[in-house]
């Protein structure tokens, strides 16, 4: 049995996690530093607006991943060892991989363009 670990608990992480269990039967291991579990972050502009709760963006009950056998890790990586297959976290904790999955998301870019830094522009991410 292969360990699975997948950085990251956004869509593309949690579709992969999915996926995998479904073909396999290895061990998965999901990482996020964001949150304990997957949200629905286009969702996020509802819950800024007040339309809508945090609570009611999590597409899985909290149930899901146990009954999936997904395991759940909240922290930081901060420093991949691809030739020994290692994990450093935050807290001073590791985690060795078999196969390791970058589902990182991306953060919001500025380009320089006129008027960006005004008050009242701003981006959403979290
Ligand atoms: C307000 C808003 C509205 C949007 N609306 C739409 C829409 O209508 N339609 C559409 O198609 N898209 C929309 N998007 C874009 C869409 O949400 C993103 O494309 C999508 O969430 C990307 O998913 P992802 O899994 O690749 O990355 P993310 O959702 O960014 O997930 C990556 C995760 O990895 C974690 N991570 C990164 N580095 C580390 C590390 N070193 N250690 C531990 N964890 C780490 C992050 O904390 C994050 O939780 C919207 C985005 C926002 C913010």
């Amino acid at each position: 049995m292969q360990h699975i670990v997948i950085i990251g608990n956004g869509i593309s992480g949690i579709t992969a996690a999915r996926h995998i269990r479904k073909l396999s039967d290895n061990k998965i291991t999901v990482i996020s530093g964001e949150t304990d579990h997957f949200f629905s972050r286009t969702a996020l502009m509802y819950v800024y607006m007040g339309h809508m709760k945090f609570e009611h963006t999590k597409p899985y009950e909290d149930d899901f991943w146990a009954k999936n056998r997904i395991e759940l890790k909240r922290a930081w990586v901060t420093n991949i060892d691809f030739e020994n297959k290692k994990l450093n976290l935050t807290g001073d904790e590791t985690l060795n991989y078999d196969k390791l999955i970058l589902a990182l998301g991306s953060k919001p870019n500025k380009f320089g363009w006129k008027g960006q830094d005004l008050k009242g522009v701003q981006v959403i991410k979290t």
